[in-house]
């Protein structure tokens, strides 16, 4: 089964297979797809893709995505609650959360999980601005809204640990988050209910 594509475009499919859920066949779809736009089309998307880390950045306070180095959507808003701070893994929790419009507090997303096995010792996680945000001292309420699966509930935990440390009380949704990428804006309704029923994480739960 030789190639019979241009290099230029093996190598474009190989970088469309990186995204998810693009497969060799989805991948070869759009590679050719993009073919029958038009050259200024191209570029303009092209520009678009390269702008990304210098027009789309991380919030310097809660790591959401920003506009430019700012600030984002969530902290720029003044009427949000400064006293609830909902520490998520990933921006796609954030949305979701987001999507179930009944949470007026703040974010703090953490950039990943605690695996163990796959060698994440959690060094890459935002943990310093969780910190900082615990120093302001207008937290007091910390719902820790991570995924349900192993590491997850290993992150909770880890979490849970830490914060005995900080005058704040500490809680979860009554069910955990999907992770990230399974997440749907369908889930935000799932997501506000289990936050309205959220549980105290001060003792172990087994
Ligand atoms: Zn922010």
């Amino acid at each position: 089964m030789g190639s019979s594509f241009p290099a230029h475009l093996e190598e474009l499919m190989a970088g469309l297979r990186q995204l998810p859920g693009i497969g060799r066949r989805a991948a070869e779809r759009v590679a050719l797809a993009l073919l029958e736009r038009d050259a200024e089309e191209l570029r303009r998307f092209g520009t678009l893709i390269a702008e990304l880390p210098e027009k789309v950045t991380r919030c310097p306070e809660c790591a959401n995505l920003a506009e430019e180095n700012g600030l984002c959507a969530v902290c720029k808003d003044a009427s949000r609650d400064h006293s609830l701070l909902c520490v998520v893994e990933t921006v796609s929790q954030l949305l979701a959360v987001e999507a179930g419009g009944s949470y007026r507090g703040r974010y703090l997303v953490l950039g990943g999980r605690i695996s163990p096995l796959e060698g994440e010792d959690g060094s890459g996680l935002n943990f310093n601005l969780l910190e900082r945000q615990l120093g302001t001292g207008r937290v007091k309420e910390v719902i820790l809204a991570l995924s349900s699966d192993v590491e997850g509930r290993a992150t909770t935990a880890y979490l849970a640990e830490v914060l005995r440390n900080f005058p704040v009380k500490v809680s979860r949704p009554a069910s955990g988050l999907p992770a990230g990428a399974n997440l749907s804006y369908a889930d935000g309704a799932t997501i506000a209910a289990a936050f309205a029923g959220r549980i105290d994480v001060d003792k172990k739960d087994d």
